[in-house]
């Protein structure tokens, strides 16, 4: 197995993590996950940019150009003969002894790794279940930042009461899920949190906003209550890995009939026809 440390693909056990790793300590840093199918990787330019805009608007530069990042993550691939998985990539400050402030001088440590991942056929055929929870995360969610302890509990908290996923709801509002993009649709008209500081504006999020407008799919930008979103005619998820994931219960509350809902599915097999092409058919 191969990975990546900083500009250079070393084998994966020759990298190790300081004890004073900003990261490991405070969670100083940001992080990616990207898709690949067929042995290309999927959205990358994207997912290159909103590292670069995470590691920006926390201070930290990037260890090399996004275009010989890409190259690199390409090689990753090939290297671990990954042909459906994931990379997962990580920023962080550097290696200092601990303070709270942003020391000068430090070197950013950058690592990605490969794994096989098959896609959730089972979840975007049957669909999953969420339970809402009380959005109290910090009010820049839109950095894809390390800290993600509220998630891993509300993650949590979902789980231990049979639910798939955790969706956030912030003053009466559904934000997005723990670890994904939270839709609903009535009468035809997609509905999703606008793309602000609440929300992480998701890769497949902006992918789905594209292919709603080819399609002509109607779509707003609104924030919906919770009580909306469980008397939609259709909820779905989306994330790098759950793809556009059906929601068929919130709340103990079954969404339209409990099965995936026709716009769903057209923004699904839309989806999976990009995955096709991009696959190289
Ligand atoms: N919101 C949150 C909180 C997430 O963790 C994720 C997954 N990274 C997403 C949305 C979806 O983002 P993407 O489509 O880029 O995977």
């Amino acid at each position: 197995d191969y990975a990546l440390l900083g500009d250079k693909i070393v084998p994966k056990k020759e990298i190790s993590v300081s004890l004073e790793d900003r990261g490991y300590q405070f969670g100083d840093g940001v992080y990616e996950v990207i898709r690949v199918y067929g042995g290309v990787i999927f959205h990358l330019e994207a997912h290159l940019g909103r590292l670069d805009d995470s590691a920006k608007a926390i201070y930290i530069d990037l260890p090399c150009s996004l275009r010989k990042l890409g190259e690199l993550l390409g090689e990753l691939v090939k290297r671990n003969g990954i042909v459906d998985g994931k990379l997962y990539l990580q920023l962080t400050r550097g290696v200092h002894p601990r303070v709270h402030f942003i020391p000068e001088g430090i070197k950013p440590i950058l690592t990605g790794y490969a794994e096989h991942v098959a896609r959730p056929l089972t979840s975007l055929r049957e669909g999953i279940s969420a339970l809402t929870v009380e959005d109290n995360r910090w009010l820049r969610v839109n950095i894809k930042s390390l800290n993600l302890l509220p998630n891993i509990l509300a993650k949590h908290r979902a789980k231990s009461q049979g639910a798939d996923e955790a969706i956030f709801v912030r003053d009466g509002l559904v934000t997005e899920g723990s670890a994904s993009n939270v839709y609903g649709i009535r009468d035809g008209v997609v509905y999703t949190h606008p793309a602000n500081h609440l929300i992480l504006n998701g890769i497949t999020r902006q992918a789905i906003v594209r292919l709603s407008e080819e399609l002509g799919i109607p779509w707003r930008e609104v924030p919906i209550s919770a009580e909306e979103l469980a008397r939609m005619d259709e909820v779905f998820v989306s994330n790098t890995i759950l793809e556009i994931c059906p929601v068929v219960s919130v709340d103990g509350r079954t969404i339209g009939d409990g099965k995936i809902g026709s716009v769903t599915a057209s923004l699904q097999a839309a989806f999976e026809r990009e995955i096709e092409s991009a696959a190289g058919g």
